[in-house]
């Protein structure tokens, strides 16, 4: 018998493979109906492929579809002339938030939009993850990152005009916000001093930042009481190297999260540390080849593909990242069923 207590959604976390690959495949039958219905951008890319929502019938039908490149949505932006290059889909009447992109943006800008539905999504996969990793009612969270990041919005109670219920507001949590950036080293490290907040969620870089800065004011690092360090670099993932470092100079056990955000999609590894959880009610990933796009038997290497089952304004379907994985489906030691990327260096 598992504990329950590091569950958020036991039920969801633990259901059986059989049916949790069966309500993957519905809900991937009904967002591939949703694209090709209202996102220009998808009915082109699926009519250029000569396929319909209806052939793809399981999951192995699936690589019918071409997979899409961040290149391919600046591509579109860039010759359409439109932000979002035909992806956004607006078949609700409510506002939608778009995020800005880092600047500088590395080529066309690529903005996130999410409406209510979307939100709210995304605030059920992060409280799943921090539960997971040990995050308990009214811990305190720090994170450090760049203001307008969308996740400081699924975060933080101070946010949640658009979202019903944000994580801090589920969990109860006080979610401290720095930024990630050096001048704000200070800053983080005095927040840290004062508040003792028992789970970091920062870039590698901005935890060296406040490293350097406690060195520099002869505070030893171990007393500002960080238990759990999430390393959250976007777009890549920590070096197995620099996490083997931290556990032992800060004391602390170190989990990866994997964030990217063109796609709303969001990994992290268990304490169990047998790659990153998926919750597979909500995303679709596979390994896939980098040069046909083919999605590779599982245990295979290949760049890291993901496919939004649940996002209604800017869904991504096989989006293919460059990052190397594999992926595992064998349930983890932690009890839960959904499958896991094993990146290469992990
Ligand atoms: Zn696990």
């Amino acid at each position: 018998m598992k504990n329950n207590t590091n569950f958020y959604n036991p039920l969801m976390e633990m259901m059986p493979r059989k049916e949790l690959e069966k309500l993957q495949l519905n809900n991937l039958k009904r967002q591939l109906q949703y694209v090709y219905q209202n996102s220009e951008f998808y009915h082109q890319k699926f009519n250029q492929a000569k396929i319909k929502p209806q052939d793809i019938k399981a999951q192995n039908d699936l690589d019918k579809i071409p997979v899409t490149t961040r290149e391919e949505i600046q591509q579109k932006i860039k010759e359409t002339k439109d932000p979002h290059g035909g992806r956004l889909c607006q078949t609700r009447n409510e506002p939608l938030i778009a995020f800005s992109p880092e600047f500088p943006p590395e080529g066309e800008p690529i903005y996130l939009v999410i409406n209510y539905k979307d939100a709210q999504f995304a605030v059920e996969t992060l409280t799943r993850q921090l539960v997971m990793i040990g995050v308990n009612k009214n811990d305190r969270i720090l994170h450090m990152s760049w203001s307008w990041n969308p996740i400081n919005s699924f975060l933080s109670p101070v946010y949640n005009n658009y979202t019903n219920q944000s994580v801090g507001d589920i969990l109860n949590c006080t979610i401290l916000h720095t930024e990630e950036v050096g001048p704000d080293a200070p800053r983080a490290l005095f927040t840290s001093k004062f508040f003792k907040p028992s789970t970091v969620i920062a870039p590698h870089l901005a935890l060296l930042g406040v490293k350097m800065e406690a060195e520099k004011q002869k505070i030893p690092i171990t007393s500002l009481g960080y238990k759990i360090i999430v390393f959250r670099d976007r777009k890549t993932l920590p070096k197995a190297e620099d996490k083997k470092t931290a556990q032992k100079e800060w004391e602390a056990r170190t989990q990866s999260m994997l964030d990217i955000q063109d796609n709303l999609f969001y990994a992290m590894d268990c304490p169990q540390h047998k790659g990153l959880h998926v919750w597979e009610d909500m995303y679709l990933v596979e390994a896939t080849d980098p040069q046909t796009g083919k999605t590779l038997p599982l245990g295979n290497t290949g760049k890291l593909t993901i496919t939004n089952l649940f996002a209604e304004a800017v869904p991504l379907i096989r989006y293919q990242t460059t990052i190397d994985c594999k992926i595992e489906t064998e349930t983890c030691p932690c009890g839960r069923t959904h499958a896991r990327i094993i990146p290469t260096d992990y």
